[in-house]
């Protein structure tokens, strides 16, 4: 029997997913799930959407053989450069295509939440090009561990509305800013930053980043005379890096797929984000999915000294692949994804950001044939985390 890891039309993958949403909300989900489809295929879209893929984000990301790392690990490994995307990282393909979608439905405001910043920087960038109000939610703590990003959002013309409930992180600037999309139905799109919320989000969210294993199967083909490497490699945090490098794979099932998750200080050390591992399946931002929680169901807070790491739950395609076992999911601590992160600086030139690292610290977990063909998608670049980086090794 061959398994479908695409979304059924409920919106499920296997038993996770769905829209487990407040009646108040329902019409914006609503709205979305029965445009957004019809909206993207459009040959229009598809037309501005690519253009600004390739001229603004600076697509195709190149698929750089990696020679002296390949020789370390005595195997093949391809780099997939979503760090030379602008901005940074991968975010930004999908920020591009919800603001055009945003656009088709008539929308004129929009709204994120953000933890590190990223995602609110990809956001309030694609805002600025669009010429349409940003207002970005973000934790007060968050607001002062993450100032340059801060910052960079205040440059772009967005707002940033600082939120003072609960542990005043991510999950509670999720719900102030699902607070403010049911007060602004008519006008307002919320774009959301992973392959998470209820549906169509993760599926959206997966086609735009879908793009990244598009182009690896043409680069390897060009390169290796063959579309499949043996292994894809890609860190979780929501999901939305490892999906699209993953996507056009799926059903490749020859194609090893290997998710890395943050263990923060250890899986079991009570300071972990690793969620395949430590969660149960719960009820999540609007979606059925894998979540670390409390015996009575409340969130965990989740740890990774990478911000972009530290969600208490996965994507539900990813629950649906780790349930499934169609990827293999690997947890690696802070100290293992630091050293990982300098010794790609210093084999290969590149400064990758932390939550790449743990990508990277997986090809120390695996035995690979001198023959394989590796592919690790380099989600991000390490400039956001250099003061990181200078207090771990004292630099
Ligand atoms: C945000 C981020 C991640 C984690 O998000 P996913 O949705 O899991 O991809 C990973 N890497 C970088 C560089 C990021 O900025």
């Amino acid at each position: 029997m061959k398994t479908n890891y695409n979304i059924d039309e409920n919106g499920y993958y296997g038993t996770f997913g769905g829209a487990f949403i407040p009646e108040m909300l329902y019409p914006n989900v609503e709205e979305l799930r029965q445009n957004y489809l019809k909206i993207t295929s459009e040959s229009s879209f598809q037309k501005e959407f690519l253009a600004l893929l390739k001229e603004y984000v600076g697509r195709p990301t190149p698929l750089y053989f990696a020679k002296r790392l390949s020789e370390k690990y005595d195997t093949k490994i391809y780099l997939k450069r979503e760090d030379l995307c602008h901005t940074g990282a991968h975010k930004i393909n999908n920020t591009i295509g919800q603001i055009l979608v945003a656009k088709r439905l008539g929308k004129t405001r929009i709204i994120a939440e953000t933890g590190a910043g990223q995602h609110g920087v990809a956001t309030a960038t694609v805002c600025a090009l669009m010429g349409l109000q940003c207002i970005v939610y973000m934790g007060e703590i968050d607001i002062q561990r993450q100032s340059p990003n801060v910052a960079r959002m205040k440059m772009l013309g967005a707002e940033v509305r600082p939120v003072l409930s609960g542990s005043k992180t991510l999950k509670d600037a999720t719900n102030e800013a699902i607070r403010d999309w049911i007060n602004h139905p008519q006008n307002t799109h919320y774009i959301i930053g992973s392959v998470v919320g209820p549906h169509p989000y993760p599926d959206m969210v997966s086609r735009f980043q879908s793009v990244i294993s598009e182009e690896i199967k043409a680069q390897l083909l060009e390169k290796e005379a063959t579309e499949n490497p043996n292994y894809i490699i890609a860190c979780v945090g929501g999901g939305s890096n490892a999906a699209g490098a993953f996507y056009h794979f799926l059903n490749e099932e020859h194609v090893h797929l290997i998710a890395v998750e943050a263990a923060g200080k250890g899986v079991g050390s009570g300071e972990s984000a690793a969620t395949s591992i430590l969660g149960k399946i719960g009820i999540i931002h609007g979606s059925k999915t894998l979540l670390m929680q409390t015996s009575d169901g409340q969130i965990t807070e989740p740890y990774s000294i990478s911000a972009g790491l530290d969600y208490p739950g996965v994507g539900p395609l990813h629950s649906h692949l780790f349930e499934t076992q169609r990827a293999e999911f690997i947890a690696i601590t802070d100290d293992e994804a630091m050293l990982s992160g300098i010794e790609l600086s210093k084999m290969e030139g590149i400064i990758p950001a932390i939550e790449t690292a743990h990508a990277l610290a997986a090809l120390d977990k695996k035995q690979f044939q001198s023959s394989d063909i590796v592919v690790i998608n380099l989600s991000g670049r390490g400039d956001k985390d250099l003061n990181t980086y200078i207090d771990y090794f004292k630099l």
